[in-house]
């Protein structure tokens, strides 16, 4: 995949551009939407992806490129949409990333969107919905096409998760010739594409066309199988030329708290998934979830989103209220996931600690006991520490809590893989981010797993460097 092309000039009237209106995405309407979990964003209309992407200044030195950490080249992408070559367009993405049609959906408006000089004036173009649409568009039409495959190297490779950054090295060194079988826990393709982001944010059909092309491909899938508990990584090493480890951040943090073990205590990938089978209401799926009507999530970040707007689209929730310790401005939830949670009706309380979690006499959480905090200095974050404040303690009713902490490196791999050089949060270390070799001969890791959680399109982004140094190695 390239990463860098050079830019032509368009001749365009930037001044008569900067004029036109925006034509952004349209979202259902709150009270609609919370009725189900499909997506929230109405698809752009052809027309209106071609108003859109004709807003554009194809800005010589493309700041929302830049910004992009998969390099997009997206003015070249909108000039093909607003000259509706929409499949053209959807390939230029596809020349530097695996998953356009994904990260048009799951990037926040803080890269590409955020960078585009028209936001000056509040209006920037929504760069990454008609990503969205051009991916889609293409799919209609023609599918999307197979790669050309090198000619068979002989030999063989083993992915370890089969999450963004996993699936992107399948990909890659398929495409190189080589001959790659995923492992994953899960029975299905897609990490936390396919069991955290909710539905009503990434519609879970567009993971698994994605799992069914890579099996077209000549991938090969074994799910259900645990690496470090039914299969070793020493006996993958001993059977595949090289390893690739991208587990992700899968594991909950779970600050042990009284009363954690009750029934209606969650965490939030348990949450989440169960939520997950609630899509669209099919009462054979929601028949075995059903929480209490007033939930708690505990935590202010975009997974404590995500679980709050999943709460209020459960049938029988009648609160949903995020507990965070610090303040709104603290928060590190990105802010549009914020706006649409308050939106769909859940409430926040700030600078509230939990304490304990009360459950009754059969073993059912009943209330949890919360302190007040106030800020203090800023800690190693940068953010104001919060600090109790002596005798505010107070108790509030509720039937599910949902813990929302962070996530961390799956601890079971870890603990099995005693050779791989690991930091004390669980995160593999590798010689240098761009070529992802850990400390054992052949075995390279990348996304989450070694950066700590964060965004799917970074995550991406390192797997496409990692599979060209696997590649290399490899051939080496
Ligand atoms: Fe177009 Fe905005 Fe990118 Fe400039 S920064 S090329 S206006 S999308």
């Amino acid at each position: 995949m390239s990463r860098t092309r050079k830019r032509n000039r368009v001749r365009i009237d930037r001044k008569a551009r900067m004029q036109l209106p925006p034509v952004h995405a349209q979202v259902r309407p709150p009270q609609e939407r919370v009725k189900d979990f499909k997506e929230i964003y109405i698809p752009y209309s052809p027309e209106d992806a071609q108003l859109e992407a004709a807003r554009c200044l194809h800005c010589p030195n493309a700041p929302c490129q830049a910004a992009c950490p998969l390099h997009n080249d997206i003015p070249r992408a909108l000039g093909l949409i607003e000259a509706g070559k929409f499949v053209e367009a959807a390939q230029v993405y596809r020349e530097t990333s695996t998953m356009p049609e994904i990260c048009g959906r799951v990037c926040p408006q803080t890269l590409c969107e955020e960078a585009c000089v028209l936001n000056k004036a509040g209006k920037p173009i929504d760069t990454r919905h008609l990503e969205a649409f051009a991916a889609d568009a293409q799919r209609r039409a023609t599918g999307v096409p197979l790669p050309q495959i090198a000619p068979a190297t002989g030999k063989r490779v083993a992915v370890i998760g089969a999450g963004p950054a996993g699936l992107t090295v399948a990909e890659s060194l398929t495409r190189a010739g080589h001959q790659v079988v995923v492992f994953d826990k899960c029975p299905d393709a897609g990490g936390l594409l396919k069991y955290g982001i909710p539905n009503f944010k990434l519609d879970k059909s567009l993971v698994d066309k994605k799992t069914q092309w890579l099996k077209q491909l000549g991938i090969s899938f074994r799910f259900g199988v645990t690496v470090g508990r039914d299969v070793t990584l020493q006996s993958l090493r001993a059977e595949y030329d090289v390893l690739f480890i991208g587990i992700g951040t899968s594991k909950v943090m779970l600050p042990h708290y009284e009363g954690d073990d009750l029934e209606g205590v969650y965490c939030a990938t348990e949450f989440l998934t169960l939520g997950k089978y609630t899509c669209d209401r099919q009462p054979q799926d929601n028949a075995h979830f059903a929480p209490g009507p007033r939930v708690h999530v505990l935590g202010g970040g975009d997974t404590a989103m995500d679980c709050l707007r999943t709460a209020v689209r459960l049938p029988g929730v009648t609160e949903a209220t995020c507990y965070y310790r610090r303040s709104e401005a603290e928060m590190p939830a990105h802010k549009q996931d914020y706006h649409y949670a308050l939106e769909e009706g859940a409430t926040f309380q700030w600078l509230t600690n939990p304490v304990r979690f009360i459950g009754d006499e059969n073993g059912k959480l009943k209330a949890v006991e919360y302190q007040k905090m106030q800020l203090g200095e800023p800690d190693a974050s940068g953010r104001r520490r919060p600090i109790p404040i002596p005798e505010s303690n107070f108790i509030v009713e509720a039937e599910t809590v949902v813990l929302a902490l962070g996530y961390r490196p799956d601890w079971e791999f870890n603990e099995h893989a005693d050779e791989l050089k690991v930091d004390p949060k669980g995160r593999i270390a590798v010689d240098d981010p761009h070529t992802g070799h850990t400390n054992l001969p052949g075995v390279f890791a990348a996304g989450d797993v070694v950066f700590g959680a964060n965004l799917v399109s970074p995550a991406i982004a390192a797997a496409l460097d990692v599979a060209q140094a696997m590649d290399a190695y490899l051939k080496g």
